[in-house]
């Protein structure tokens, strides 16, 4: 085939672009199919909204906000919603991109979508943010639906917005439709355990690589940078049901070490009596966000935002290993040095997927209209996560790589099955 009818498409920006090189480096080593690897390196949909929200004031303000999906080779696109004031596509495509190969990775019948609006949420009042996230999932419902496309909390949304989403889905379609978004309130179709469910899946892959690293958990340190849901909920269940010792958590407004270790309910206590930040705990002392990173830890937690693991930084840090809580925490020049040392990381496609996989348990128990406890919860995540953090640490070993590229191969390997069984329609 001539070149021109190839490598036409635009570029996404330089995010997307890494996470690309991410896929190429795995692709390569399993030797991928051509037809399959310039399918996969590219969303299949995209579509951006400008929208106008009616502000309490009377003004309309306009408003832009994006709904990706990668890939549905697999089943029906799964990912969250972002609302920040960065929010842009080259990140919501990142983001989507990487749904496809954690949803993979963890063997759910999903392919791979992400969505965002460009607004930072706490300038809104509560009936702003109302009226936007009903003006937005409006605007993007064509896209979605229990079969279609599956959205779900990200940074800055949560359970009282998915209601929303899905009240608004349900108005529109004349159905009460539970399983249109997971990350719900309990009582309303969603799952036990959503809220814990990516902290817990960190804290399970933390104590898997330890124990391959020969080092027993009960005797490690951890710093965790960012405590929300994940960062928080991490630390928690790191410190109190694997009894390593949190010596430091930081957050948007500042750091706080203890060597002693930090109680974390207490922490938690803190935050949510003080506007969300930790910032003034008396239980310990003030740390840069920069010093949390290069700590003399054994076990480091990025579980920010992305990019927070820089070449710079990368140089001084002295982990042994990183869980990616966050999704994309290290640039690709920074995870070039960390291996070099001898790091141990366990990538975000791995890492944080307890929070999808029990989006999955949610939408698999709305469909049904039958609940599960909790227990059975914690106790079929502990399965996926223990057998497929297994499946790609023996990848790592056979193609002697990394455990990202490994990750990458597992989930490739699946959605490349999916996609040569389903064909290119039409034929
Ligand atoms: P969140 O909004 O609940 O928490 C984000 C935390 O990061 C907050 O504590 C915030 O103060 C902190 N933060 C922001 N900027 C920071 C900075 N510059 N330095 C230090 N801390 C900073 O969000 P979340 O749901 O916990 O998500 C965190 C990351 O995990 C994101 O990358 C998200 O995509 C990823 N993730 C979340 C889930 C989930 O289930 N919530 C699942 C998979 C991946």
């Amino acid at each position: 085939m001539e070149e021109r009818h190839l490598n036409h498409l635009e570029p996404l920006g330089p995010l997307y672009e890494m996470a690309q090189n991410q896929f190429l480096k795995a692709a390569e080593l399993i030797d991928l199919e051509e037809n399959i690897k310039n399918f996969l390196l590219w969303p299949q949909k995209i579509l951006t909204v400008h929208f106008p929200v009616m502000l309490d004031d009377g003004r309309v303000q306009m408003f832009v906000g994006y709904r990706v999906q990668h890939n549905t080779a697999r089943g029906p696109a799964k990912g969250g919603i972002r609302y920040h004031p960065n929010v842009n596509l080259d990140e919501v495509a990142s983001l989507a991109f990487w749904m496809t190969w954690k949803c993979a990775v963890m063997n759910l019948p999903y392919g791979g979508g992400k969505g965002g609006v460009k607004v930072d949420p706490y300038k809104l009042s509560e009936r702003e943010l109302e009226r936007l996230s009903r003006r937005f999932f409006s605007e993007i419902q064509f896209m979605i639906g229990p079969n279609k496309d599956i959205p779900a909390p990200d940074v800055n949304t949560n359970s009282k917005i998915m209601a929303w989403y899905m009240d608004t889905y349900s108005m529109n379609v004349g159905v009460t439709t539970l399983g249109v978004v997971t990350g719900k309130p309990v009582d309303l179709g969603g799952s036990a355990g959503r809220a814990e469910a990516t902290g817990r899946g960190v804290a399970i892959v933390a104590n898997e690589a330890a124990d391959v690293l020969g080092m027993d958990i009960r005797n490690t340190t951890v710093a965790i940078q960012g405590f929300g849901n994940v960062g928080s909920y991490a630390a928690k269940i790191i410190s109190e049901e694997y009894g390593a010792k949190i010596v430091a958590v930081s957050d948007i407004s500042g750091g706080i070490y203890n060597a002693d270790g930090l109680d974390i309910d207490d922490l938690i206590k803190y935050r949510d009596e003080n506007d969300g930040v930790i910032k003034g705990y008396p239980g310990g002392e003030p740390i840069s966000n920069r010093d949390l990173l290069t700590l003399d830890v054994d076990i480091l937690v990025p579980a920010a935002l992305e990019n927070a693991i820089t070449e710079d930084i990368a140089r001084d840090v002295r982990a042994k290993i990183i869980v990616e809580g966050a999704n994309g925490p290290t640039t690709a020049e920074a995870e070039k040095i960390l291996l070099e040392k001898g790091i141990f990381i366990i990538p975000d496609i791995l890492a944080n997927a307890g929070g999808v996989t029990v989006s999955y348990f949610e939408w698999v128990q709305d469909l049904q209209s039958f609940f599960w406890d909790i227990d059975d919860i914690r106790k079929k995540l502990k399965k996926m996560m223990v057998r497929e953090f297994g499946e790609v640490y023996k990848t790592m070993k056979k193609f002697k790589t990394d455990m990202r590229t490994a990750a990458y191969i597992v989930a490739i390997d699946r959605v490349a099955s999916a996609v040569r069984k389903r064909g290119y329609y039409p034929m």
